[in-house]
């Protein structure tokens, strides 16, 4: 079984990508993390498991996550992974929890998505329904996640196109299965 964690600051793209190659690749076990986020209007109600301040802290006391942050003002957690015999596990997390995984599992393969430029990081923030404070607090995050994230990426993929940068992934995943 491999770990792939798919890292990189919001309005990268990465929900997109890791959309498209869970649709594509049936041997890809996707981890749904925790959120103390409230829902977006435009997402899905499993996009996360939403829980309010005191169930998610239940859970960090239980133990029952690999690794958790506060960003951004909200908890997010990954519970501790339960994939089926013979799936790869599929991590989609912002970077401070992709170093924690990278510690705990060394053997895991870091994929660090970035958005070809601010710009474009804008536009995409913009298109899903943030708030305004929202969406600057997550552009101006970008510059030391992306410094972390270069440090830390086995693998660094510039979502210019979707279709290039998910067929980059889907080859990068390829290549440790034949390892
Ligand atoms: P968003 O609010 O945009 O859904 O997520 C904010 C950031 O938290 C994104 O970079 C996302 O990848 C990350 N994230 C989502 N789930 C987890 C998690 O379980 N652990 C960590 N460390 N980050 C997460």
């Amino acid at each position: 079984m491999a770990i792939f964690v798919i890292s990189g600051p919001g309005g990268a793209g990465k929900g997109t990508i890791v959309e498209r190659l869970c649709h594509d690749d049936a041997l890809l076990w996707l981890s749904r993390s925790w959120t103390t986020r409230a829902r977006r209007p435009t997402e899905s109600p499993y996009a996360y498991r939403f829980v309010d301040r005191a169930t998610f802290e239940a859970n960090i006391d239980a133990g029952g996550f690999l690794e958790w942050v506060e960003f951004l003002g909200n908890y997010y957690g990954t519970p501790l992974p339960t994939a089926p015999e013979g799936n790869d596990v599929l991590f989609e997390i912002e970077v401070q929890g992709a170093q924690a995984v990278k510690t705990r599992f060394p053997e895991s393969v870091l994929i660090f998505v970035e958005p070809p430029s601010r710009q474009h990081q804008e536009i995409r923030l913009r298109s899903r329904g943030d708030s305004q404070e929202n969406i600057e607090k997550r552009l101006r995050k970008a510059e030391a996640e992306e410094e972390i994230g270069h440090q830390i990426a086995d693998h660094i993929v510039v979502n210019d196109t979707l279709e290039r940068a998910v067929a980059e992934v889907a080859g990068i995943v390829e290549s440790y299965r034949k390892a």
